[in-house]
């Protein structure tokens, strides 16, 4: 049996130890303490803009407690991207609120921002409320049209929540994903860019709004020498020896970066000549996506063959691929909310693959990959 190629490993850099060694060293091995301030200050430097960042236990708990700073509550909807992760939209039914999805565009596959204008103004005549947030996500990577979006919030006075989770290091008009909106989420979960083996992070515009995320994450502990609590508070704060990993992590993000960005490219070129195949690509250079995973469309008319004859050949050569995300409206949690938007999400769904893309891929992996794509071809 050949070796199993993954979709997107973790790959440690080599000094996540020297950091988790020193937190035991100096017995920090409790939540808060150097590493977590270090881990801040890296993702800080690395966004290269003026944020503050709170470092959380997951993504989603980021985006949970954007929202509770936005003051999302039980009258409230939230509008948020169709086609996503589901972690994007839960946390706006914890705040017991209710979620309004907005279709995408063909050629970033996020937000369009004329079904979030279509969706604005719908829910204005119709609850006579506006939402009280919007979430676009960069999802897979790829900027969303950021520009347009936030034109759109700003005229309309509705912050937004960036979900940036899946995009750390991808840049849109030289700006990174993650310093656009009011808040914007980060996660370092298992498969991500980096990974903390678990954790997130809220990036906010000022250092009140990030120290009022800690007073949250932390179980909003009123200044006093007792217990005492004047709001609701979460156990969300990641923990010092997570930290360290990030720490670590952060030291070879730029390499993993370039590496997925190298394996799009090979993905690309080889991919070209196969009819009825797509590498989805950053629509003009305004967009520099990090590439997190490559995906491929493929339209079974001209190709002769389906997605999920893709993917089952791909499991026979022991190469694991996922299909697309499922939009969220299409979702059996989520049948009852609203959705402005047309089918693309619902075809990128049909005839969407993720390729294997982690940095600890080899050439010889990629080609692997492309040879079973090249094969399905050849067999008609
Ligand atoms: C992974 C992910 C999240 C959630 O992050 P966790 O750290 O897993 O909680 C949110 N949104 C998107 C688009 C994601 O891919």
């Amino acid at each position: 049996m050949n070796k199993r190629i993954w979709l997107s490993l973790a790959h440690m850099g080599g000094h996540e130890q020297d950091f988790i060694k020193e937190a035991f060293d100096t017995n920090w091995v409790v939540p808060l303490g150097p590493n977590v301030n270090g881990f801040e200050k890296d993702l800080r430097e690395f966004l290269n803009k003026d944020v503050h960042v709170a470092a959380l236990s997951a993504g989603t708990a980021a985006i949970h407690l954007g929202l509770v700073q936005l003051g999302v509550g039980r009258d409230n909807e939230v509008i948020c991207q169709s086609f996503t992760f589901a972690a994007s939209a839960n946390p706006i039914t914890y705040q017991a609120a209710k979620p309004v999805f907005v279709g995408s565009e063909t050629d970033t596959w996020n937000m369009s921002p004329d079904y979030l204008r279509q969706a604005i103004e719908d829910r204005i005549a119709k609850t006579g409320k506006k939402p009280k947030a919007i979430i676009p996500v960069h999802l897979y990577g790829m900027p969303a049209k950021m520009d347009e979006i936030m034109a759109i919030a700003r005229e309309y006075e509705i912050p937004v929540l960036e979900d940036a989770a899946e995009a750390l290091g991808s840049e849109y008009k030289g700006r990174k994903c993650g310093t656009f909106g009011e808040f914007a989420c980060l996660s370092f979960n298992g498969n991500k860019m980096i990974t903390t083996s678990g954790g997130g992070a809220l990036v906010c515009r000022t250092e009140e709004e990030a120290k009022e995320t800690v007073f949250y994450a932390t179980q909003a502990r009123d200044q006093a020498p007792h217990y005492q609590h004047s709001r609701i508070g979460y156990n969300y704060r990641l923990s010092n020896i997570s930290a360290g990993i990030g720490r670590g992590q952060m030291m070879v993000l730029n390499d993993h970066i370039a590496r997925r960005r190298e394996i799009h490219s090979i993905y690309q070129k080889e991919l070209a000549g196969v009819k009825g195949v797509e590498v989805h690509d950053n629509p003009s250079s305004d967009f520099n996506s990090n590439f997190w995973l490559t995906c491929i469309i493929v339209d079974p008319a001209t190709a002769g063959f389906t997605r999920e004859d893709i993917r089952l050949k791909m499991e026979e050569e022991n190469i694991e691929t996922r299909p697309l995300w499922k939009p969220m409206h299409l979702q059996p949690v989520f049948a009852d909310a609203p959705y402005y938007g047309d089918d693309t999400t619902g075809k990128l769904f049909d005839d969407g693959l993720c390729l294997p893309s982690g940095p600890t891929l080899t050439n010889e992996d990629v080609h692997r990959v492309i040879e079973v794509i090249k094969g399905l071809a050849s067999r008609k």
